[in-house]
């Protein structure tokens, strides 16, 4: 338990988005999150994957306090973070902080560099000297200390996030949310934030929860990696299980398509799978599997009957009626 940064348990989070008619005044709800949990272990790196709509960055808004749960309990290190609504405690809010996926638009045009990196150092670490802080701060990401008179528009969109980066260190978290760090930069310069998210994590004992929508990254940067679908978890794993042994129709699905670079990962790449159906609509999910209308292995089951989380090994689970025997969960999703 003292090893656990975050624990999610049966997390929810339903936004109404309208109401059927004048005349009735049902309401339309889309379930982004609808019974998540997971665990997030110190130094480690959780992968959070998922395609578009999926509800990983609204796990991440949740976590850094911008959206309230619809139900569920979030636990950082033990403490419920929304044990008062969406006002936590400073102290809490300062050990956790979030790199937003487009860093042209997470950094204020109108301030410098320098203005940007104090401003959290100004709430959460006064008495400080801010100059030498900021300088500090611009070291850590190998940036030179004039960078700090200039204006982020002056800067380059990979340059931009690594401030980004800097600007979440300043209060010296322990936990960082990664919302698609490097989704927004070239292919050039995302090996250079990802080698500097990996030593910045060895230096200060990071914990990361990462969230993409990019699967093969996850191969040399999550130590566990969890596959959401429409609001849910569908298979969860160590990464070099996860890479290895594939479980959910979903994930070989998405790991057949991903590009591999060495014979080895081609080996154990599940054969192309072609998807046959349509991703439902979030407002209007089918019964029973929520993949059944596009998964290669649908069975009658499938389209009655909701599957359950379940463990297949060892760390691993995945919520698919093929696993038939079961191992015991807890309410919270993992193993007993
Ligand atoms: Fe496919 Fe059925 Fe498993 Fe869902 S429960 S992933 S439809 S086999």
């Amino acid at each position: 338990m003292d090893d656990e940064v975050l624990i999610a348990q049966d997390l929810k989070k339903h936004f109404v988005i309208g109401y059927e008619s004048l005349m009735n005044r049902r309401p339309i709800t889309v379930k982004a999150v609808d019974g998540v949990s997971f665990r997030v272990r110190r130094g480690e790196t959780l992968g959070l994957v998922g395609e578009s709509g999926s509800g990983k960055s609204t796990i991440a808004y949740m976590t850094v306090g911008m959206v309230q749960p619809s139900g569920g309990t979030l636990l950082f290190r033990g403490q419920d973070l929304f044990a008062n609504g969406l006002k936590r405690a400073l102290p809490l809010r300062k050990e956790i902080q979030i790199v937003f996926q487009d860093p042209g638009s997470s950094l204020n045009p109108r301030r410098t560099i320098q203005q940007i990196l104090e401003l959290p150092l100004r709430i959460h670490a006064p008495g400080k000297d801010l100059g030498q802080e900021v300088v500090r701060l611009l070291d850590l990401v190998d940036l030179p200390p004039e960078y700090m008179h200039k204006y982020p528009q002056m800067l380059s969109g990979g340059e931009k996030q690594i401030v980004a980066i800097a600007r979440a260190l300043a209060t010296n978290p322990s936990l960082v949310i990664l919302d698609e760090p490097t989704s927004a930069l070239d292919v050039s310069v995302q090996g250079k934030i990802i080698n500097l998210l990996i030593r910045l994590q060895r230096e200060f004992d990071l914990t990361y929860l990462f969230i993409t929508h990019d699967l093969s990254l996850m191969r040399n940067v999550a130590s566990r990696v969890a596959i959401m679908y429409l609001g849910r978890i569908c298979e969860v794993a160590d990464a070099a299980e996860f890479f290895q042994f594939p479980q959910h129709p979903y994930t070989q699905m998405l790991l057949s398509s991903i590009p591999v670079v060495s014979e080895a990962e081609e080996a154990v790449k599940p054969k192309k799978i072609i998807s046959t159906g349509e991703i439902p609509s979030p407002v209007n999910l089918p019964k029973g599997c929520s993949f059944h209308t596009r998964c290669p292995q649908v069975m009658d089951i499938c389209k009655h009957v909701d599957p359950i989380l379940v463990g297949t090994s060892a760390g691993h689970t995945a919520r698919c009626h093929l696993f038939e025997q079961p191992v015991e969960v807890t309410a919270q999703g993992w193993p007993t």
